[in-house]
């Protein structure tokens, strides 16, 4: 197998940011930079699949708990990063084409609710878990875009931000002092600037009066972080970017918009894509919806830069697996088709206001269920404008 791709870490100093403008694949020359430990040799990496295959090392695993972090359709709610500012880092520029890519500091969830800001206003834009949202349940998607009902703070999904707080800011340090020590060293500091970014987390351990139930998180937080070391090397990767706000417009004008956690860059242009996950990984099974994702992400970097990353990469904290897809720009047409019927179902839901609930077993997650029929509840008044087909009555 092609291995160059397990390759894609970028010298320190600087790696080529401007890949070649091609929409197809590049070839895989080896990289000369100094690199991950080749697939197979124990870093839990699993060698690269064919191309435009998914691949899972096989280790079964439920589907995320809770509070997890996995955006996919049919897995718990997300979490994620919100872009919270630190602006200015422009990313992933390419020449000519439209950019938005900017570095964020976020620790907070990703509220990617596409909104034109604003309580109540129609969507204007689409990011993987708001989308995930509308696959998993029309009536979720409202009440957390148009509606913006508020939601209690996981313990899972904030361990998740703080995780990826630290995973960040690690590699501020120098390569070689990128060690696990020092990266679970960083959770204290990162989970105070958690409290003060957002002080609703602190309800979490507000019936924890002796802080046994706040050790035991911090604790776990410890355990991910130090399995990611088993997982990768921080010490011979030079990210391009982190926490990365990317958005692109289509050409039927749908915005796409999401943070990607990192972009390795190959001295060849290679682009991988990486992204954190603190839950489990999936079942293989459902491993087409955990790159969901990761194909947007993609979709969005290839609308971008007119590149395809050469590697999709999910780093799963929680099981220590490693979920990798080669895209090929088919793939990513066919994401692009799907998020255009998608958007066109919630412009329909929008204008009619018919936002049906789709129960299923992850509504035990749902924050909502006091406003949810299924439950008995009632929606709040639609705030927005109802359109000739008229409302089937969830508004
Ligand atoms: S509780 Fe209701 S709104 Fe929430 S996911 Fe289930 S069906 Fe959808």
């Amino acid at each position: 197998m092609d291995s160059s791709i397990d390759e894609v870490a970028a010298q320190p100093g600087g790696a080529d940011r401007t890949p070649p403008a091609t929409p197809s694949r590049p070839p895989s020359p080896p990289m000369p930079a100094p690199t991950e430990p080749p697939a197979g040799d124990g870093s839990g990496t699993a060698p690269g699949p064919a191309s435009g295959t998914a691949e899972h090392d096989g280790r079964a695993a439920p589907v995320p708990a809770a509070g997890g972090e996995d955006d996919a359709p049919g897995t718990a709610p997300a979490s994620g990063t919100t872009e919270t500012g630190c602006p200015g880092t422009a990313g992933l520029a390419a020449g000519g084409a439209a950019v938005t890519g900017t570095a964020v500091t976020g620790t907070g969830q990703d509220s990617g609710s596409g909104t034109g800001g604003g309580r109540g206003g129609p969507p204007t834009s689409l990011s993987p878990s708001r989308a995930s949202d509308f696959m998993q349940c029309p009536l979720l998607y409202r009440f957390r875009v148009i509606d913006r009902l508020p939601e209690k703070p996981s313990a899972a999904a904030t361990r998740g931000t703080l995780v990826h707080a630290v995973l960040e800011r690690l590699f501020d340090a120098p390569a070689g002092e990128r060690t696990a020590p020092r990266a679970k060293a960083l959770i204290p500091g990162q989970w105070d600037r958690l409290r003060e970014t957002r002080p609703e987390v602190t309800e979490l351990f507000a019936d924890d009066p002796d802080g046994e139930r706040l050790a035991g998180w911090l604790a776990e937080a410890e355990r991910l972080v130090e399995r990611w070391f088993t997982l990768e090397d921080p010490t011979r990767l030079e990210p391009a970017e982190r926490e990365l706000f990317v958005e692109a417009e289509l050409e039927s004008g749908l915005r796409l918009r999401g943070i990607i956690d990192r972009v390795d860059v190959a001295p060849t242009g290679e682009v991988r894509i990486v992204d954190y996950k603190t839950g489990k990984a999936p079942r293989p099974e459902y491993a087409e919806g955990a790159l969901f994702q990761m194909k947007f992400y993609a979709l969005v970097v290839w609308r971008l830069k007119r590149v395809v990353p050469r590697r999709l990469q999910l780093v799963y904290l929680g099981s220590g697996d490693v979920l990798t897809y080669d895209p090929v720009p088919a793939d990513l047409e066919r994401v692009e088709r799907r998020l255009h019927a998608l958007w066109e179902a919630i412009r329909q839901a929008t204008e009619t206001g018919d936002w049906r609930p789709r129960p299923t077993k992850l509504c035990g997650w749902c924050d909502h269920r006091a406003h949810c029929p299924e439950f008995g509840g009632t929606p709040p008044p639609y705030p927005l404008p109802v359109g000739p087909a008229g409302s089937s009555g969830t508004g």
